[in-house]
């Protein structure tokens, strides 16, 4: 599972880890907080509305190149998830943890990524209350069964965009080689015509740091020091 803020992080951010899975055949399911309304790069949109139906028609296109078994959007106004009172996404995901039963769960870190975006930072905030949650009896008894993902995940970084505030990343745990996926995350970005200015902007960073994502192990059922992993899914029982 993984929980973004906008349509377009899944590719931008995740699209590695995301198409990796898919391969491997494991099933994924990729929950989007808000339509993207605010967007700097509105395309051909006349209106807030607008931009929000053409980035969902976007992010339905992404998720199918990336091989997502299940996408869905919840909605929330985009650039204002920090007045969102906390317990409303935080219990949409619990629910929606309980229901999908991840293995692993992937989102962004405190830090909002490579933006420092404060949508970004609240969606790794309630992910992160809705994985510990979806395990405890005591929280929220009344939704779904009760259900513990193996393992949380924050994307992190190797390098910051010039001329920005950088964020605080954490130190990785996992290097991902997505190599052979590359050229899907870059299709699947391509889904996002609105947002072709980005990608045009941030065409250059993308190749030269592009091979590799980098993922931070937040929490998992075992105690002990950090080690550096293969992948998401080490250790695990999951499909060839
Ligand atoms: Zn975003």
């Amino acid at each position: 599972m993984c929980v973004v803020a906008h349509p377009d992080d899944e590719c931008f951010g995740f699209g590695g880890a995301l198409a990796l899975a898919a391969d491997h055949g494991v099933e994924t399911y990729v929950i989007c907080l808000t339509d993207g309304q605010a967007a700097t790069h509105r395309g051909s949109a006349a209106s807030g509305k607008e931009l929000g139906q053409t980035r969902r028609a976007e992010f339905a296109a992404s998720c199918k190149v990336l091989g997502v078994g299940r996408h869905e959007l919840l909605g929330y106004h985009d650039g204002d998830l920090q007045n969102v009172a906390f317990m409303e996404p935080a219990e949409a995901l619990v629910c929606r943890m309980r229901q999908f039963r991840p293995d692993v769960v992937i989102t962004f870190g405190g830090d909002g990524g490579l933006n420092t975006h404060a949508d970004h930072m609240m969606t790794s905030f309630w992910t992160t209350a809705a994985f510990h949650w979806s395990g405890q009896a005591k929280r929220l008894p009344d939704v779904g069964e009760i259900y513990q993902p193996e393992r949380l995940f924050y994307l992190t970084t190797n390098f910051f965009i010039p001329d920005r505030q950088p964020p605080l990343p954490s130190p990785w745990t996992i290097t991902l080689n997505i190599e052979s996926v590359r050229e899907r995350k870059n299709e699947a970005f391509r889904q996002h015509v609105s947002q072709a200015p980005l990608m045009e902007r941030t065409k250059e960073l993308f190749a030269k740091f592009g091979a590799e994502e980098f993922y931070t192990l937040a929490a998992s059922r075992e105690p002990g020091p950090s080690t550096q992993m293969s992948s998401l899914f080490d250790g695990l029982d999951q499909p060839e």
